[in-house]
């Protein structure tokens, strides 16, 4: 298993959260010692509405080509681009024109590449809040659309609850 940490508060000038230490203490529930583990970082590169996805010969997909920055969220975005990607190629390929310039707007208005730039939008947004109390009720509201999702619509989230024996 692994577990990690983020600090979503990225453009408020309060003090960042000590990672290490949050990290730390979580574990500790646990009983285990943050330092019998090897501590990894990773980017998340997120879609930046003004960027440019492709170039003749070169297109971008996935996290090069930018994941949510909402919830870091990447792995079905990344499905959905190799499916645009591979639209494109095959249109590409028929036409004899590897200028890829409507590639854009095709990952823009995939049903589901769509998500993220409205997730873009809203994490501009949300990652102004400088309120804790405020950052700490978006959280809550999160996991209520997490687990209200799967029980509204099982055919779009097929996930069960987990229930409790005792
Ligand atoms: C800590 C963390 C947690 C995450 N949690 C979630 C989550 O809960 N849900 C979610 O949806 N997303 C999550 N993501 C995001 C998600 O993992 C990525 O958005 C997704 O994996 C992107 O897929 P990809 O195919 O674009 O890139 P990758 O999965 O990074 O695949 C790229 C592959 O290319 C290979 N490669 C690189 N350079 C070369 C080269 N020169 N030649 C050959 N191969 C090369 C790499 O080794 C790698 O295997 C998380 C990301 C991180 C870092």
């Amino acid at each position: 298993m692994n577990r990690g940490v983020f600090d979503s508060r990225t453009h408020t000038d309060l003090p960042k959260a000590n990672l290490k230490k949050v990290l730390g203490d979580a574990l500790e529930e646990r009983d285990k010692n943050l330092g019998d583990f090897k501590i990894k970082g990773h980017p998340i590169r997120w879609m930046d509405l003004r960027g440019r996805f492709s170039q003749p010969h070169i297109l971008l997909v996935g996290d090069a080509a930018g994941a949510d920055p909402l919830m870091g969220e990447g792995i079905g975005m990344a499905l959905a681009y190799g499916r645009v990607a591979g639209k494109a190629i095959k249109t590409a390929f028929q036409q004899r024109d590897f200028r890829f310039n409507t590639y854009k707007r095709q990952v823009m208005w995939d049903p589901v590449l769509l998500t993220v730039w409205v997730r873009v939008l809203l994490a501009g947004l949300s990652y102004r809040v400088k309120s804790p109390a405020l950052v700490r009720w978006g959280w809550r509201f999160v996991g209520w659309v997490l687990r209200w999702t799967p029980w509204s619509r099982p055919d779009y989230v097929p996930v069960r609850p987990i229930r409790k024996t005792s």
